[in-house]
């Protein structure tokens, strides 16, 4: 057993060795007993190496580091909390040709999305290196006259940030660095296919200067006791949740218990309408980002195209080209367009959405069938007329397929994306602003891309609406979910 990985074929130059054991308190350490935990490579199916495996004592004793860590990082000026960070923005950007590769390794995407995610998640800790000297607190007089209200804003606490496989870094970062803007102290807990991208983030932030115990990680096969046992841990203040509605839900009443303000990041079902007068070739442009974006594997990836009548004939026939033309391969061959989904699960589900959906009547007018090739992989699929009782309709593909229907009219565009208890991210094509504007206050979504093919901006409150989740990340507003609002009363 290796306390590190070298990442193999990774670009020459700088450190391309990431740790393999927790970060707790000042130190990488291995698991209590040793255990391990195996991460593979999903573009051949081949064992990469394996992480710390760690355990519900493991959890506990991050809660301790964090909790050590906690008074020292609070009373840090924030300026100084912004150079840090700042620091870790610098430190991903020096070291992006390696974070690429290892991101593909582990995850499979293209070199195309790996890179554009550490690009993305980088920005995390520019923008909240920003923000940290501008937490503004509130200063009014009260309505009568006599009294004065005075709003600060303080860290939350020690909080437990758990988050999925599809975008390793960004995920990950999009939840630290506000909260250590905010002068909160935390647990970071990645998922289990992909834990290498975060042990290379959390070291990059050792070497940028976060003093020890402020950024702790637990990686472990066991997530579900690890999390309840620092949940139900009275120190832990607040849960930054991102992944499926089906976990975010679970761990809203794990929260409860000790009644842990929770942010939560879940599972989607986007929209993506394009209107008869719509300028085609933008559609399309913007359909590709919106679906094919990390090989289909976002949150955010249009689930559902829904096409007037009018344009439909033009829009398939543009889709199917563009698709057709994806070049399908192992993730980090520069030449890859789509590279594996992460696991036989995820191909497994997709198959079956796409069998039903064509044994209720859809066409297949691309792909559409698994390969028979080592690796997780599915090929670009296009199916036309789905039917409104097909599952994929229902449910995220999470994977390279688009599924077409036709539609009539404004109001039963509206009516049909809303149909779906998620609310994410939808797409809008016209080339009628008024329309544009009206159906994005009738769509029932936390964001819509208008005319737009790509939602995410650290700048921009990201989150969804329904069973999409509850506040926001990135912005002000994802900072905000990591303070209390402390009012005081007074008058002189
Ligand atoms: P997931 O199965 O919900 O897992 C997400 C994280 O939760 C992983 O770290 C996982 O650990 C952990 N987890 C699983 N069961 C748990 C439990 N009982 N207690 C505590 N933690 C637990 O989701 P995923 O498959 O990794 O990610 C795909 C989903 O994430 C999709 O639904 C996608 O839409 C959603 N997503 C949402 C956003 C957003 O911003 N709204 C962004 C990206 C992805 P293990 O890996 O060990 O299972």
């Amino acid at each position: 057993m290796s306390n590190s990985f070298l990442i193999p074929h990774a670009p020459a130059g700088s450190s391309s060795t990431v740790p393999t054991n927790l970060l707790i308190g000042d130190a990488w350490r291995e698991a209590i007993g040793a255990k391990r935990l195996q991460v593979d490579d999903p573009s051949t199916g081949d064992m990469l190496t394996s992480v710390a495996d760690g355990s519900i004592e493991d959890g506990i004793s991050a809660v301790d580091a964090a909790e050590r860590a906690a008074p020292g990082w609070a009373a840090t000026p924030p300026r100084s909390r912004a150079e840090i960070l700042r620091k870790c923005y610098e430190g991903m950007i020096t070291n992006i040709d390696w974070l690429t590769h290892l991101i593909s390794l582990e995850n499979g995407k293209s070199l195309t999305d790996a890179r554009g995610e550490v690009l993305y998640a980088a920005e995390f800790f520019r923008w909240y290196s920003e923000e940290a000297v501008r937490v503004l607190g509130e200063f009014t007089a009260s309505p009568n006259g006599a009294n004065h209200i005075l709003v600060r804003y303080q860290p939350i606490g020690i909080s437990l940030l758990v988050t999925p496989w599809n975008f390793p870094a960004a995920m990950a970062t999009r939840k630290i660095a506000p909260a250590l803007a905010a002068g909160c102290t935390l647990i970071l807990k990645p998922a289990a296919e992909t834990p290498l991208t975060a042990l290379a983030v959390g070291e990059i932030m050792r070497q940028a200067g976060t003093p020890p115990g402020v950024v702790n990680i637990v990686t472990t096969s066991t997530a579900g006791p690890v999390c309840s046992a620092i949940l139900h841990d009275a120190r832990v203040r607040k849960l930054s949740f991102t992944g499926s509605t089906a976990v975010g839900r679970h761990l809203l009443h794990e929260a409860a218990d000790q009644v842990i303000s929770s942010s939560m990041e879940l599972g989607g079902n986007a929209p993506f309408l394009v209107f008869d007068d719509a300028a085609l070739p933008d559609a399309l442009d913007g359909a590709m980002i919106a679906k094919m974006r990390n090989g289909g594997e976002a949150c955010t990836a249009a689930n559902r195209f829904l096409v007037q009548r009018g344009i439909y004939p033009a829009f398939t026939q543009g889709i199917v080209e563009r698709m057709s033309r994806i070049k399908l391969g192992v993730g980090y061959d520069a030449s890859t367009d789509l590279g594996p989904m992460i696991n036989a699960k995820a191909v497994d589900k997709i198959r079956s959405l796409v069998d039903d959906a064509v044994a209720k009547g859809a066409n297949v007018l691309l792909g559409g069938q698994q390969l028979n090739r080592p690796g997780f992989y599915f090929p670009p699929t296009v199916l036309g007329d789905v039917p409104s009782d097909a599952q994929i309709l229902r449910e995220e593909v999470f994977g390279p397929v688009v599924a077409l229907q036709p539609f009539d009219d404004q109001d039963e565009a509206i009516r049909r994306a809303n149909a779906t208890e998620l609310g994410l991210a939808a797409y809008v094509y016209t080339s009628d602003l008024k329309r544009g504007l009206q159906v994005c206050d009738q769509i029932e979504s936390g964001m819509i891309a208008l005319n737009r093919g790509l939602v995410s901006d650290p700048a921009a409150p990201f989150g969804g609406v329904k069973q999409s989740g509850l506040g926001r990340e990135g912005s002000h507003h994802g900072l905000i979910e990591f303070c209390e609002a402390k009012y005081v009363a007074t008058s002189w």
